[in-house]
């Protein structure tokens, strides 16, 4: 990877992903690009930015040539919540970007990234322990277009010799940009709300469970995922990966280790609820594990600890 192009980097991801890879690779290679212009964003002022609509496929072409990219990112998508009360916008926005990004892959021979989700999973997935390779009938919009996604890149893959890779990422948690309107984020909703109102009215229901991950976890496996030996992948798109499941009753624990009179009620989202239901309880990350070395770091603890912390100094920030 030396020069890298990042769809959707001021989301949810991409704020990370961005500043870190910077990090590793240099500024200057990693080209960030959005549909937004957010002038004093630190992704715009840290290195190269564009505004590029996705589903404008010459521009995306021409800003991967002006770069002389060699690896995209591809972020940009309408997420889980979002795509059901959006569907037309959702099927355009997932597939005709997606399609556009592989595109500009095949054309100039860069290798490809794109997350798929738990979403990609659907009713009648086995819950638990749910494999590499099991059924995937997904009942929502986004849950088509991750599944349609998936195949399309090994499609590009097999047919084209494209390097794709991908992971099916759980809830993420974190605490830098907010998330963009999916169906876990309650997850990162309720540290806010326990920090400044020391209680939370939770969409989903009690004992509803579902796979998480703190970011920096996420931004690793993405990396190890792309540095990985391309002979030892059996599965490119995608693999599933995991660092704990858990349900709303765990995190208000948790947060109560810290916050001891974090008070939390219900008001259940029957949308959400329904995607939540649709999902797996707990995701097997076996074959991640043994192609690529997948770890993770936090599990619900250490991630709360760090949450808090996190939130705290920029909440304080933000009022200073
Ligand atoms: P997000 O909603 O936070 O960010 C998406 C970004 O895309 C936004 O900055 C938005 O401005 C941009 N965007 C929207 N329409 C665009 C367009 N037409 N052209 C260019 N940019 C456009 O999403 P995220 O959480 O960062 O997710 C990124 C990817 O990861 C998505 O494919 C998502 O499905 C996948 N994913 C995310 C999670 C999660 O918990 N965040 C979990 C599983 C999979």
């Amino acid at each position: 990877m030396k020069n890298i192009l990042v769809t959707g980097a001021l989301g949810q991801i991409g704020s990370e992903l961005v500043m870190c890879l910077r990090d590793v690779y240099g500024s200057d290679q990693v080209i960030a690009t959005d549909i937004r212009h957010v002038e004093d964003h630190p992704i715009v002022q840290s290195g190269p930015y564009e505004v590029l609509d996705v589903t404008d496929a010459h521009r995306m072409h021409e800003l991967a040539k002006k770069y002389q990219v060699d690896t995209i990112m591809h972020l940009a998508a309408l997420l889980s919540a979002t795509a059901e009360a959006k569907p037309l916008l959702a099927w355009n926005l997932n597939m005709g970007g997606l399609v556009n990004a592989l595109e500009v892959a095949r054309e100039l021979e860069c290798q490809f990234f794109t997350p798929s989700s738990i979403g990609a999973f659907g009713p009648s997935t086995p819950k638990k322990q749910t494999g590499q390779e099991t059924i995937q009938r997904p009942t929502t919009m986004y849950g088509v277009n991750k599944v349609a996604g998936e195949l399309l890149c090994d499609y590009y893959f097999h047919k084209f010799g494209v390097d794709t890779r991908g992971v099916r990422f759980p809830g993420l948690i974190s605490y830098v940009a907010p998330p963009g309107g999916g169906t876990t984020d309650y997850a990162v909703d309720i540290y806010y709300q326990a920090i400044q109102q020391r209680a939370y009215t939770c969409y989903i229901a009690e004992g509803t469970y579902m796979d998480m991950m703190y970011m920096p976890d996420a931004l690793k496996a993405i990396i190890d995922l792309m540095e990985a030996d391309p002979s030892r992948l059996r599965y490119r798109n995608a693999y599933n990966v995991t660092a704990m499941s858990f349900q709303p009753g765990d995190v208000a624990a948790a947060i109560r280790q810290y916050i001891p009179d974090f008070v939390m009620s219900y008001q259940v989202d029957p949308v959400r609820q329904a995607i939540a239901e649709s999902w797996p309880d707990a995701i097997d990350a076996t074959a991640a594990r043994e192609d690529w070395g997948f770890t993770t770091e936090y599990d619900l603890s250490k991630m709360t600890e760090d949450m808090l912390a996190k939130l705290r100094s920029k909440l304080l920030q933000k009022v200073s």
